[in-house]
């Protein structure tokens, strides 16, 4: 009799053990750089889309300093974030990049949007191509226009729960060349889909490869073109991409 007393305490107490709350998650901070003095619809963006993560950042366990800045971007400030956002600009001096460098070297995490990406012959910054993937700014489209995009992936963290398709609000998409896909270290996340094209008026996009989302699996990054106007964070669906994000740069290891 004793013995069934003690199998039932304790099988109460392992069961208890089972119920019990869920470690809370250990909170992770970011810092959200952008620019004022840019063009005008990437100054909304970068507005909405803080508004969003603010309004995330509790649930999600993260906090949120954002700065126009850009000299935030040093080696002593680095430490005190598991992810950087560059919301609608990039740095503009040698050591707010070489402090980059160093950031993404050692273990740092980014999430870049549109904008942040922008690269050409005058960059002149070749560890930030490679970084991206090795795509070149292009050609983009005009004017911002809403663009049916697929989920290459579905069983990536960030795109956990999204739809195999959906339609992203009105955005300037951008073309690179060569198409980042080409690198064996890039892996595509979301693409712009071909029943798009033609896309745009005064710019028109008519044919290529264009991956919207990716990652560089060298690091901890992932690349949106997203970021230009106010309509952005109107989605749902993308927004959840957006959330997903940054958990998974906040949270995980390096790769
Ligand atoms: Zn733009």
């Amino acid at each position: 009799m004793k013995r069934v007393f003690l199998i039932a305490a304790l099988s109460f107490a392992f069961s208890c053990r089972a119920n019990a709350t869920p470690p809370v998650p250990t909170p992770f901070h970011v810092l959200a750089l952008y620019s004022t003095n840019v063009e005008g619809d990437h100054v909304d963006f970068a507005h909405d889309a803080l508004a969003f993560l603010n309004s995330i950042a509790a649930r999600d366990h993260f906090d949120v300093k954002s700065s126009t800045n850009w000299d935030d971007l040093n080696d002593a400030t680095w430490k005190q974030y598991q992810l950087v956002l560059w919301m609608n600009d990039f740095p503009h001096t040698e050591a707010q990049r070489r402090s980059f460098e160093n950031y993404m070297n050692n273990g740092g995490a980014w999430l870049g949007f549109h904008v942040s990406a922008y690269n050409d012959e005058d960059t002149k910054w070749p560890w930030y191509l490679d970084f991206l993937g090795g795509g070149v700014f292009a050609t983009n489209s005009w004017p911002p226009l809403p663009a049916t995009l697929v989920v290459d992936d579905l069983s990536h963290p960030i795109t956990k729960g999204l739809p195999k398709s959906f339609v992203s609000p009105a955005n300037e998409w951008y073309i690179w060349r060569p198409s980042p896909r080409l690198n064996p270290n890039v892996k595509v996340l979301l693409t712009f889909s071909p029943e798009n094209y033609p896309l745009g008026f005064k710019d028109v996009l008519v044919s290529g490869d264009l991956p919207v989302v990716w990652t560089n699996t060298k690091y901890k990054m992932i690349y949106m073109n997203m970021g230009h106007g106010s309509k952005i964070m109107t989605s749902p669906i993308q927004n959840k991409l957006i959330e997903n994000s940054i958990l998974w740069l906040g949270t995980s290891t390096k790769p």
